[in-house]
């Protein structure tokens, strides 16, 4: 099954965000926008990972969470990748999570390695929630976009769950909750 960590914004922030976005899917119908109801932050991309190896991870995940405290994060700014000028994909950055926030993504990484869950095509860390992706691959020309979105600001909210999440890939993919678990005191 194919599986990811994430963390979930409120539902009041997701609003924000998507008064935000406004009319921009209509406007640029060569992306393919995503869902309002699947917008999530991705913290660990676990790839394909056999059911067998579940338990353990379950194990894993709950351990890592709760060695990292909760963390007060809002969205700010936006940005493509890998570029705006040729996007693949194009995001609001994800801010206030300092170190911590790459911290808590490197030991759900290392906790789902433990397990036997390792993604083979990891990429460096960079905290965003993923509004749209080109169609093509190799990316558009989404300059105009970005800098409509880039100033936006959004309200303060505390991460306090990680969730372990499995992606059934499709014409509309959708994502299946399989666990939560809470952040924890840290230290
Ligand atoms: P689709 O692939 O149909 O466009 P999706 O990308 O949302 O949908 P997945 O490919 O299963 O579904 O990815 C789940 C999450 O993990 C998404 O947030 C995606 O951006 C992220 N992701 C996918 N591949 C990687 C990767 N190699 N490294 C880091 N994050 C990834
Ligand atoms: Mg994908």
């Amino acid at each position: 099954m194919r599986l990811f960590v994430a963390l979930s914004p409120p539902p009041e922030v997701l609003a924000e965000v998507a008064g935000a976005v406004g009319a921009c899917p209509e406007r640029w119908p060569d992306l393919r926008w995503v869902a309002g109801e699947t917008w999530h932050i991705t913290m660990a991309f676990l790839g394909e990972v056999p059911e067998r190896a579940l338990p353990e991870l379950r194990t894993r995940l709950a351990r890592a969470a709760g060695r990292h405290a909760p963390m007060t994060l809002r969205f700010e700014g936006a940005g493509a990748f890998p570029s705006a000028r040729r996007a693949r994909v194009v995001w609001l950055g994800l801010a206030g999570g300092g170190t911590a926030i790459s911290r808590l993504a490197a030991s759900l990484a290392a906790g789902a390695a433990r397990a036997g869950a390792v993604d083979a095509d990891r990429k460096p860390f960079h905290p965003h929630l993923t509004l749209a992706r080109a169609r093509p691959r190799d990316g558009l020309d989404a300059r105009p976009l970005v800098e409509e979105l880039k100033d936006f600001g959004g309200t303060p909210w505390r991460a306090e769950t990680v969730h372990l999440m499995r992606s059934h890939l499709g014409p509309r993919t959708r994502y299946e909750a399989l666990g939560s678990w809470p952040l924890g005191g840290g230290g």
